[in-house]
């Protein structure tokens, strides 16, 4: 019996670490962690559930690892706080919802479809975003839960080279990053999720793409799904994620076509780290990026999973 396919595409941010600075058990974690998030989703999938319950649960997993710029492990503003901003979207009825400068959520992807499900809002920001999902019956956790030492640590060289003037020439790995799911279910719904702490170092208040519905995510039935990563301000500036879909809906182009020319020509053109991961209505992935390294991975219709953090990609659990 021939069965509709179902896809799930993933990504952990275009800001990812130089493979050389880490040793390669360190990048076996992350490719593992990325292969937990893509299994969460495809057992939601295979079930026959939907696209929305997949990328919500891929972007729990990343949420709760370490390995990734959002929720436990994301980034610290200048003040030395987190501040979290999610958004997820259900491509059947271009439903979604969002929330950004959290404080207390432990998994803002939830709460993001919580506001989906739950409010007659999109959006909905800070300490009424944290109350909202507390309403809702998620327990709040304390900001530090958020905390890492490799965020701290990165905070406090991007503070050394504010002071020496050097800002510039911070890392993308330093700077930022953000998770991301894109999916198909068997009933041919696309959705998408995205998740971040932003911008290391950012001005408290300050929001990128990731929760601004049409920027850094996006999902139409019947087009794609899709979930960006890098400057949010220049994302912003060009609706990203809905540009892309447009260019399928309107201008004929394919998903590789498209996203190509978004993060090439388009945002590439502003000297910033771009990346996103992509889904067509067929259940095709592209994941493209013009930094040195992107985590991300995807399992399309044949059901072999594939992760990867750099320029070489892995067969997951094979
Ligand atoms: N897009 C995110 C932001 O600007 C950061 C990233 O994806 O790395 O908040």
């Amino acid at each position: 019996m021939n069965q509709n396919p179902i896809a799930i595409g993933i990504h952990g941010g275009c800001g990812t670490l130089e493979e050389e600075l880490r040793n390669p058990d360190h990048w076996a974690e992350v490719r593992a962690a990325l292969h937990a998030s893509l299994q969460a989703a495809w057992r939601v999938l295979d079930g026959g559930g939907t696209a929305l319950d997949a990328v919500e649960a891929a972007v729990v997993v990343m949420e709760d690892s370490e390995h990734f710029n959002a929720g436990h492990g994301a980034a610290l503003n200048s003040a030395g706080d987190h501040e979290l901003d999610a958004a997820i979207m259900d491509g059947s009825e271009l439903r979604a919802g969002a929330v950004c400068a959290a404080r207390t959520i432990r998994n803002p992807i939830r709460a993001a479809r919580a506001v989906m499900e739950h409010s007659d809002c999109v959006l909905i920001c800070g300490a009424a975003a944290d109350q909202f999902a507390e309403r809702c019956g998620m327990t709040p956790v304390p900001n530090s839960y958020f905390t890492t030492a490799q965020r701290r640590a990165a905070l406090a060289s991007l503070k050394a080279r504010e002071l020496a003037g050097t800002s510039a020439q911070a890392s993308e790995a330093e700077r930022h990053g953000t998770v991301g799911a894109v999916a198909l279910d068997r009933a041919g719904n696309l959705a998408a999720a995205t998740s971040t702490g932003g911008f290391n170092n950012k001005v408290p208040g300050r929001i990128g793409d990731s929760p601004i519905i049409g920027a850094g995510t996006y999902a139409a039935n019947g087009v794609c799904a899709v979930s960006c990563t890098g400057q949010g301000e220049i994302f912003i500036r060009h609706v990203a994620a809905h540009e892309i879909a447009a260019r399928l809906r309107y201008a004929g182009q394919g998903l590789e076509e498209a996203t190509n020319a978004m993060i090439f020509n388009e945002l590439s053109g502003h000297g910033i780290g771009a990346g996103v991961i992509a889904l067509d209505a067929a259940g095709a992935v592209v994941a493209p990026f013009n930094t040195n390294a992107m985590a991300r991975g995807w399992i399309g219709a044949d059901g072999v999973a594939w992760v990867a953090t750099h320029a070489q990609v892995h067969r997951a659990g094979g």
